[in-house]
């Protein structure tokens, strides 16, 4: 993780980048933050640049030896305490490191609830049990092996058992030579005073609407859809990913049904779904019509170049693998042409239910064209 990687938030990189320029690099750093918050991306971006063999000016390499291994969370010196719970054959963070380390390569703005589930924890209790004390001892009194820190990442410290708590602040009053501690916390409330009282807080404010809509539209959203979650996710970067997968979902349903009905060519379905394309906001409608279209195009383009030719994963993937048989040379232009009239419809505020039965009738002729 970089810093380049994190959107917006520059006083806070500012305030972490000055801290080290002049020489005062706190032992124990504390990033308090809400839920979907840029605390844990900082607390990595920021561990990065203090290893990384050839620092720039404000940020990491990304490319050296140590910038390598701890973007892949891999790095000797880097270790990590989270919550956990107990079962028989597994206990603490480093039986879970393989988990943390998918988990946060899908996302570091996901919550604690998210790592629950993401554990299957169900209801079992999660936290920093009391022999994560010991191992914390035990990892940072090694010597470095490469790094220039060895540093300590402990996520939620708030969920720590209290003797964990008790070893934890023992090693902070005396703490070994080149060794940090970032704790990445979403409530001081629960923390030992005698710990924080040893740390340097620092506040990462919730992202700001427009933070969150410039991290989707280079997830690929639209400026629309880009600017109707983050007024949703308020703030919350996890949410707002979340809630932009359940946006694409839907559209994905949503289309391949309609396409199905359209090649059926069952004219009360289609009337049906032009009730329902007009029940939707306008930006949805022009979301889903945008969606469609590049449907359309990666089916053209799978047919003639196949999967090498496209950029998609998963389930529309396997959508294009089945449509692309219908969509060909001769009837390409006319769905892209109808589809951007459709859009442009849109914007000027047509009779969506009207504009959408029309389309639907089109799409099944041109379906149905060999
Ligand atoms: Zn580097």
């Amino acid at each position: 993780m970089q810093f380049s990687d994190i959107i917006g938030l520059t006083e806070v990189k500012q305030t972490l980048l000055n801290a080290y320029q002049r020489n005062h690099v706190a032992h124990a750093q504390l990033f308090l933050g809400k839920d979907g918050g840029g605390q844990l991306s900082m607390a990595l971006a920021y561990a990065t640049f203090l290893n990384c063999e050839n620092k720039q000016t404000a940020d990491s390499c990304g490319k050296c030896n140590a910038c390598q291994k701890y973007n892949k969370l891999i790095h000797p010196d880097l270790h990590f305490v989270f919550p956990t719970f107990t079962s028989k054959d597994k206990a603490g963070s480093e039986a879970y490191l393989k988990e943390w380390r998918n988990f946060l390569g899908e996302s570091s703005y996901s919550s604690f609830y998210d790592w629950t589930k993401f554990i299957e924890a169900d209801n079992k209790q999660c936290l920093i049990p009391v022999q994560e004390g010991r191992n914390i001892i035990q990892n940072l009194s090694l010597k470095a092996y490469e790094g220039q820190y060895k540093t300590l990442i402990i996520w939620l410290p708030e969920l720590m058992n209290v003797n964990a708590a008790n070893a934890i602040l023992k090693i902070l009053e005396e703490p070994p030579e080149k060794t940090i501690f970032l704790m990445v916390s979403n409530s001081v409330d629960r923390m030992l005073a005698t710990i924080l009282s040893r740390t340097q807080m620092l506040n990462v404010r919730p992202f700001t609407d427009e933070e969150v809509r410039e991290y989707l539209e280079k997830q690929g959203l639209t400026p629309e859809q880009a600017a109707q979650v983050a007024l949703l996710a308020e703030g919350n970067l996890g949410e707002a990913l979340r809630l932009s997968q359940d946006a694409q979902d839907d559209k994905q349903v949503m289309f391949r049904d309609w396409m199905r009905d359209c090649y059926r060519a069952d004219l009360a379905l289609l009337v049906k779904w032009s009730e329902k394309f007009g029940t939707l906001t306008k930006e949805n409608q022009k979301a889903f019509v945008q969606y469609g279209l590049t449907m359309i195009r990666e089916s053209f383009l799978y047919r003639y170049v196949g999967e090498k030719g496209i950029h998609l994963e998963n389930e529309g993937l396997n959508f294009v693998q089945k449509f692309h048989v219908f969509i060909h040379e001769r009837n390409i232009d006319r769905f892209v042409l109808a589809f951007n009239e459709s859009y442009r419809h849109i914007e000027r505020n047509a009779n969506a239910k009207i504009m959408f039965l029309d389309l639907s009738l089109k799409s099944m002729a041109w379906l149905r064209e060999k």
